[in-house]
Order: structure tokens, then sequence, then C-alpha cells
């Protein structure tokens, strides 16, 4: 049952979900396992929609991954497109979006789109602990409600904001965020491209308009730039599914064993030349992001040119505008010339995301964010730390959480073995704590892509290795822990 944008009068909800993201649907969806049919279930989003980033994100964005595993629970896509399909934004958007039905079948689910939670907090009452929710419509802050609820589960998850376009000083180009791109180009055609930043943004944009124009002339302001995953080997399609590749918890686990806790730059260097689409570049940051071999041989073969340095400004010269690197050199450019801010959306903000725990200390407020995050993946946290706390088994058990914004922001290369030796250990003990009948209902887990023989293969040698892997992993993050001074620690 699904009450739409429903003002109730009673205040007292079994379930609060803040947040209708991946990571929050995936929450709600694990949850109504747990919850009596017709319990109590609000979902809030400042946004408009269910679906999180995949409203607001730019239009010619793709998954970069399989679609079948970027979805709620187990739920299946509802069309019958290869599985190597690499969906849009907007199918994405109402994949997740779909997720409502289903969930609304097993509670009675309210939605309050449009609406901004500001506080989300444990408090004792009369009745034993709750979680108290205030909530108003957005810009609204006057018309602000307080609710109670047995339970909250604030999944912000990585809560994406699209980018301002870069303030540049000169009038003579201009600045876009990618959102503003296809009008930018059919509003100025000929001029050169500039995108600044070679995340999976600046590849998408780089791609994007050399579609859109093939005849354009693009720069890549790439500054250490990023390397990606690569697609074509160990996403393989047809009968290399059964020949080739590797689960991807086994390049996790690689990566998570050959890490330390201090060899961030061995680390790296092993994934450059094992699993990276580029295993010649230079780039320096790897950020979980996936690329094919044609995608990457197509931005190479497609751009004019590639700057190995950061934008700090664009300003006129004597002789036209000219670009001002961080390096100190200044480069012209031709008047009219359009800069596409691709520099991250992720974790570059001045303010970092709220602090927030993971567990409140009575239980009641669940959190599935960056800041004490459970799985590189807010996907995957928001399905398994629901699970885990409606069983009972979260604390306790070893899993580590992880402030994983502040470790980008003080270390961006530590990042990679820091996010593989968590995702390997917290899976071991997932795999070791609930019910493999509920494991197999995640269907966010890459290693679906191989054939099942493969994955039961897959599943033995990790039960087999698991704890040398996960002690491995336990030194490996306690001592990342002590080296950064940045929260990494199991969950009591
Ligand atoms: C360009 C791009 C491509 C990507 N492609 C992939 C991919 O192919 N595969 C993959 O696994 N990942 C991909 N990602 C990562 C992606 O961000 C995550 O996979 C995922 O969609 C993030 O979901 P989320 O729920 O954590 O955050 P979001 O999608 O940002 O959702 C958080 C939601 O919480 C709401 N919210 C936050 N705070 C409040 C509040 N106080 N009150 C009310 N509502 C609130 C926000 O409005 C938002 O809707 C990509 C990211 C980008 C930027």
């Amino acid at each position: 049952m699904m009450v739409e944008a429903g003002q109730s009068a009673a205040a007292e909800y079994d379930l609060v979900v803040i947040g209708a993201g991946i990571a929050g649907l995936n929450a709600l969806y694990s949850a109504t396992d747990y919850l009596v049919r017709g319990a109590r279930v609000l979902l809030v989003d400042q946004k408009d929609a269910a679906g999180g980033m995949w409203n607001t994100v730019y239009d010619y964005v793709r998954l970069h991954q399989p679609h079948p595993m970027f979805t709620v629970g187990n739920l299946p896509w509802d069309w019958d497109k290869p599985r190597d399909y690499l969906a849009t934004g907007a199918e994405v958007q109402r994949h997740l979006a779909s997720a409502l039905g289903p969930a609304g079948e097993r509670v009675a689910l309210e939605t309050r789109f449009g609406h901004t939670v500001s506080t989300c907090r444990e408090v004792e009452t009369g009745d034993g602990p709750r979680a108290e929710v205030t909530l108003h419509p957005n810009g609204r802050p006057g018309e602000a409600q307080t609710l109670q609820a047995r339970r909250a589960i604030h999944a912000a998850g990585v809560n994406y904001r699209p980018a301002d376009p870069l303030p540049l000083e000169s009038a003579r180009v201009v600045s876009v965020i990618p959102q503003a791109l296809r009008a930018a180009l059919a509003a100025h055609p000929g001029v050169p491209v500039y995108v600044v930043g070679g995340g999976k943004t600046g590849m998408d944009t780089v791609l994007a308009a050399l579609t859109q124009d093939p005849g354009r002339r693009i720069t890549l302001l790439n500054g250490r730039g990023t390397i990606f995953m690569n697609r074509t080997k160990y996403l393989p399609v047809g009968l290399k599914r059964w020949t080739s590749g590797e689960p991807v918890s086994r390049v996790l686990r690689d990566m998570a064993l050959s890490f330390d806790g201090e060899n961030d730059d061995a680390v790296l260097e092993r994934f450059r030349a094992r699993y990276s689409s580029d295993p010649e570049s230079r780039n320096e940051l790897y950020l979980y992001g996936l690329q094919s071999e044609d995608e990457m041989a197509q931005v190479r073969d497609g751009l004019a040119a590639e700057i190995r340095d950061y934008l700090a400004g664009v300003e006129d010269g004597p002789h036209g505008p000219q670009m001002v690197l961080r390096s100190g050199k200044t480069l012209p450019v031709p008047a009219g010339s359009i800069f596409v801010n691709c520099t991250g959306s992720y974790f570059r903000a001045e303010d970092m995301a709220e602090e927030r725990t993971v567990l409140s200390p009575r239980d009641c407020v669940l959190s599935v964010t960056t800041r004490d995050g459970f799985h590189p993946l807010t996907s995957v946290s928001g399905f398994f730390l629901t699970h885990l706390l409606y069983r009972g088994l979260l604390r306790g058990r070893g899993f580590y959480t992880i402030d994983l914004e502040r470790m980008f922001r003080k270390d961006r290369k530590a990042i990679v073995g820091v996010a593989a030796a968590q995702a390997t250990m917290n899976q071991l003990l997932a795999l070791q704590t609930l019910p493999l009948e509920l494991l197999t209902r995640c269907g966010l887990d890459l290693d679906l892509w191989y054939p099942l023989p493969r994955r039961l293969v897959g599943l033995v040698r990790m039960k087999a290795a698991a704890r040398a892997d996960i002690d491995h992993c336990r030194r490996a993050l306690d001592r990342v822990a002590v080296r950064t001074g940045v929260h990494c620690a199991p969950l009591m």
C-alpha cells in the first residue's frame, strides 16, 4: 500500500528513511523484510522523485557498470536489453524509482518528496528510545514538523550535488557544468572545448562532445589523472564470461592482500598494471570507476591535447584570454572557448558532509554515509547495514567503519587500498554472519556477472581463505588508522 505525499495526523512511524537514492532505497527495501505488513514507513527526500543523484546528474551520463547489478535489493530491470547495456541516467532513475512499487506492497509507505530533514537523532521517551526526525518543505523551515519513529535510517549516501561553473575571470570564454554541455555546444559552434578534470565525468564529457560534434577540438586538463578498472577485461561479454576475467571480489581481494596499510604507491601500481584500462598511463587517482578499452581508445584518439596540470583560472591577457595553470604556466586560448567543470563530484566541496556515526547508542538511528562508511559503495552499505541492524548482528562482529571522506581528503592514494581492504573484510564477515540465502538476494554483487559455476568456485575459495584474509585486512586497516588518524575501527 502506498500513500502519496501524505500529511499524516499521527506522528509515530515504524521507520523513517531519509534519502531516496540507491542507498536509501536499498535500506528501505531491506527493512521491509523485517517490518510487519502494513507497518508505517515514511520516505523523505529533498528531490521531487526517487532515484537520488540520477534525477540531477548530466543527461549524457551512463552507468559505467552492467545495469542488472545496479539495483535495489534483487529487483530485476523491467526489460530484456543485453546485460552489458550501459543504462542512461534517465533509465537508471526510472528503475530505482520503480522500487517504491514493491516496497509499498509490503508496508504502508508514505513518501514526502521536496522535503528537507534538518535533524535526525535518537531521543529517550517514556516508551523507550525513539528516532526523532524534523523536516520541512524545501526552503520553508518555518513549516517544520517533528516526527517520531521506532527507527530512522539516514541514508544521505554520497549525496551528489551538481557542481557550479568554474569562476573564470575572463568574460571572453564560456564556463559551464556538464548539465549545460549540449546547449553550450549548440550555441557556440566550432569553438574549442576544454574539459577540466579527467575522472568519470570528464571521460563522459569528452565522449559526449565528440559524439555531438566530431570535428570539435577538445583539450583535457587532467591534473594527477584518474585510472579506471578495465571493464572489457573484468566484465567480459559472451563466452569470455566463462573463460576470462575474474570476479570483482577476487580483484578486490588481490588489492586488499597486497595492501599492508602503508604501501599506497605499490597498491596503485599493482592496480594500474593488472586491472586498469590503460596500464601505460601515469594517472594517480582511482575512484572505483570502470572504463572499456574502446572508450579509453576513443578518448585518447579524440583529444586534440592533454594537459597534465590543474586549471587555476582564465584571465584576459594582452593577446586575448589565457589559461593560468597551477604550475604557474600560462597558455593562450581562443576567445569563445567552452570550459566544462568536471573537477569531481565527491569530497571536493569546502565543507565535509555532516559527521554521523553509523549507529546511535540505542540502535534507533542508522546512518548510511561516507563519514562512517561500511562499504565504499553506499548501495551495498544500505543493503547490508539494514539487514544486520534488524537482525541485531551489526555490533561486536568486527565490521569496520571508516570515515571515507576524511580519508580521501587526507590521502587520495591511501583510499585505494583502504577501500579494497574494507570491502573485502566486511564482505567476508557478512558471509560468516548472515544466511547464504539472504546474501544471494543482494543483486548489487558484481560477481553476479559471471556464470554460476564460476561464482560457486569463487565462493568456496573465499570461504576457505576467509580467516586469514580477515586477519590481514584488519592489520592493514589498524595500521592505516594509526598512520592517518582518520576514524577506521571495528563497530562495537
Ligand atoms: C557521474 C556519475 C556516475 C556514476 N555511475 C555509477 C555507476 O555506474 N555505478 C555505481 O555503482 N556508482 C556510480 N556512481 C556513484 C553513485 O553516486 C552511486 O552509485 C549512487 O547512485 C549514489 O547513491 P546515494 O544514495 O549514495 O546518493 P544520492 O544518489 O546522492 O542520494 C542521496 C539522496 O539523499 C537525499 N538527501 C540527502 N540529505 C537529505 C536531507 N537532509 N533531507 C532530505 N533528503 C536528503 C538527496 O536529496 C538524495 O536524493 C556514479 C556517480 C557519478 C557522479
